[in-house]
C-alpha cells in the first residue's frame, strides 16, 4: 500500500504517513459503514449521545499535542491551532443538546388530521474536508451526522491526514466498528467516495470541486452538502470607527496566513477615511510577526503548500500589472508571506474576483456607501461579508442589502452559538450547524391519520 507523507511547511521536515487507501477499496470502506448503519440508528438519539458525549474530555485531555501536530501539519500558530480544538471540544455537548432538540419528533394537529414528522438517519455519510481547519471541519461534518443516525466515511485533505486520523481515532474508540470509517488520498479517493454507495455528501471545499461533487451526485439524486469558497467584502463606510475597522481589517485578512474561508478578501473604503484606514492597517500588518507556528510569538505562519503560495504571488504581481500598489508587504521566503496591503484594486483584476487564500488585503476607495453596495454585491461568491458604519439605521440597511449568507456589523461574522454556517451564492448549496442545519443530516417523513 502506497504512503501519503504529510510535510510541515514551516521546515519542509516529513511530520508522518498515512496508507494511502487505494480508490478500488473505497466501496469496501462504504459497505463496511453500511453494515454497521441499522444497529447504530436503533440505538436512538439518546443511545448514539451516551456513546458519544466523552469525546469532549478525550480531546479536551489532549488539546496542547493535538495543536502542535496541527500547527506542523499546516503551519497556523500554535495557540490558533489550541483555540480550534478547544472550539470543538467546548462546544461538544451544546450540539448534544441542539441536534437532540432539532431532531425530536413534531406533531402538528390542525383538527381534521393529525401528522408527526420524524427526521429520520439517511444511512451512510460521505464526508470530504479540506486543510484549513483541519480538526473542526471533520468534526463539523462527521458529528453531527454520526449523532443523527448516520454512519459516516470521512476523507480528510491529503495535506493534513494525521490531525484528522487523531480526531477519526478519538471518535472510533466510542462507537462499534464500521461507525466512522477513515479513507486517505486525494481527488481520485474522493471521487470514488461520491460515486460510491453513499446516501449523503457532506463537503467544505473549493467552489471548483463543489461543482463536480454536485454534478457526480446528480446521477444518483445523492443528498449534498456544499460549504464552499469565498470572497468576502469589508465595507467600511463614511460613519465607521476606522482604527477599528482597520485593525479588523488586518485581523481577518491574515490570520491563518489568510487561508480561511470567510477571510476579508475585498475591502471597499469610503474616500473620506482612505488614507488613514491604509496607514492603520499598514502599521497592523507590520505589527504580525511572520515565522514557525510553534514559536509563540508568530502571527502569521507560511502557507500551506507551493502551489498556494504560488498562487497568491501570481495574484498580486498581475494586480501590480493591471495598476495596484503595494503599500506594504509582498515579500516572500520559502513559503512565508509576508501580510501584504495592496491599493487601487479594481474590479477586472483576478484578486478581485478569486478567491486569494493568502495574507493579502486589497482595497478600492468607492464615493458612496451604494457604490460599496454595488461592488461588494458584483462576485459569484456570497459566503461572508462585514460593514463598519456607526450603529445606527443606515449601517444596519447596508448590513441587508448585502448578497451574503453570514454578515457582520463592526464584528466578524460569527454568529451567536447556534447560528447556522451558511452560504449564498456559488459559496454553499445547503449548510451544517444549527437546528436547521443539524435537519440537513436526515431524512424527514411526515406519518399522518384522521384526528378521532
Ligand atoms: P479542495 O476543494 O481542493 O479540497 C477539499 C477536499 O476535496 C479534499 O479532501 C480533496 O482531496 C477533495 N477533493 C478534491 N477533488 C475532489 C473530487 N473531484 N471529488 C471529491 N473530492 C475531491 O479545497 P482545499 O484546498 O482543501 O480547501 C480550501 C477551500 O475550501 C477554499 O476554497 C476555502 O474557501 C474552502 N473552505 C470553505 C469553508 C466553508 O465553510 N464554506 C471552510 C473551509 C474551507
Amino acid at each position: 500500500m502506497s504512503q501519503l507523507t504529510s510535510y510541515d511547511p514551516a521546515t519542509g521536515a516529513a511530520v508522518g504517513a498515512v496508507d494511502v487507501t487505494p480508490a478500488e477499496q473505497v466501496p469496501a470502506a462504504v459497505a463496511r459503514a453500511r453494515k454497521a448503519a441499522p444497529a447504530w440508528a436503533a440505538l436512538g438519539i439518546a443511545g448514539r449521545a451516551a456513546l458519544l458525549r466523552p469525546l469532549a474530555a478525550a480531546i479536551g485531555a489532549r488539546t496542547d499535542e493535538l495543536a502542535r501536530l496541527l500547527t506542523r501539519e499546516m503551519g497556523k500558530p500554535v495557540r490558533d491551532a489550541a483555540g480550534e480544538i478547544k472550539s470543538v471540544a467546548d462546544g461538544i455537548e451544546h450540539e448534544l443538546g441542539e441536534i437532540e432538540a432539532a431532531l425530536a419528533p413534531e406533531t402538528l394537529d390542525d383538527g381534521r388530521t393529525v401528522s408527526t414528522i420524524y427526521r429520520d438517519p439517511l444511512g451512510v455519510c460521505a464526508a470530504i474536508t479540506p486543510w484549513t481547519f483541519p480538526f473542526a471541519m471533520p468534526h463539523w461534518m462527521v458529528f453531527p451526522a454520526l449523532v443523527a443516525g448516520n454512519t459516516v466515511v470521512l476523507k480528510p485533505s491529503e495535506e493534513t491526514p494525521l490531525i484528522a486520523q487523531a480526531y477519526a481515532d478519538l471518535v472510533r474508540a466510542l462507537v462499534p466498528d464500521g461507525v466512522l470509517e477513515v479513507v486517505h488520498g486525494a481527488d481520485d479517493q474522493g471521487k470514488a467516495l461520491v460515486a460510491a454507495d453513499v446516501d449523503l455528501i457532506a463537503f467544505t471545499g473549493s467552489r471548483a470541486v463543489g461543482k463536480l461533487i454536485m454534478a457526480a451526485a446528480a446521477g444518483g439524486l445523492k443528498r449534498i452538502i456544499l460549504e464552499l469558497g469565498g470572497k468576502d467584502p469589508l465595507l467600511v463606510l463614511d460613519s465607521a470607527d476606522v482604527d477599528k475597522a482597520a485593525a479588523f481589517a488586518a485581523r481577518n485578512s491574515f490570520r491563518n496566513a489568510g487561508q480561511v474561508c470567510v477571510s476579508t478578501e475585498r475591502i471597499y473604503v469610503a474616500r473620506g477615511l482612505a488614507d488613514r484606514f491604509v496607514s492603520k492597517l499598514s502599521t497592523e500588518a507590520a505589527k504580525m510577526t511572520v515565522g514557525n507556528g510553534l514559536d509563540e510569538s508568530t502571527r502569521v505562519g507560511p502557507l500551506v503548500s507551493a502551489r498556494q503560495r504560488d498562487h497568491v504571488l501570481r495574484q498580486v504581481a498581475d494586480a501590480v500589472a493591471h495598476g495596484a500598489t503595494v503599500v506594504r508587504g509582498g515579500e516572500h521566503d520559502g513559503l512565508f508571506v509576508q501580510p501584504t496591503v495592496l491599493t487601487g484594486v479594481t474590479p477586472e483584476m483576478g484578486i478581485a474576483q478569486e478567491e486569494t487564500f493568502g495574507p493579502v488585503a486589497c482595497v478600492t476607495v468607492v464615493d458612496s456607501d451604494a457604490e460599496a453596495v454595488a461592488l461588494a454585491n458584483a462576485s459569484r461568491y456570497g459566503l461572508g461579508a462585514v460593514v463598519f458604519g456607526a450603529d445606527d439605521a443606515h449601517t444596519a440597511e447596508v448590513a441587508r442589502s448585502l448578497n451574503a449568507g453570514m454578515i457582520g456589523v463592526n464584528q466578524g461574522v460569527y454568529g451567536a452559538r447556534g447560528t447556522p454556517w451558511v452560504g449564498a451564492r456559488e459559496s454553499g448549496f445547503s449548510f451544517h450547524s444549527s437546528r436547521d442545519g443539524h435537519r440537513n443530516f436526515t431524512q424527514t417523513r411526515v406519518v399522518s391519520r384522521p384526528k378521532s
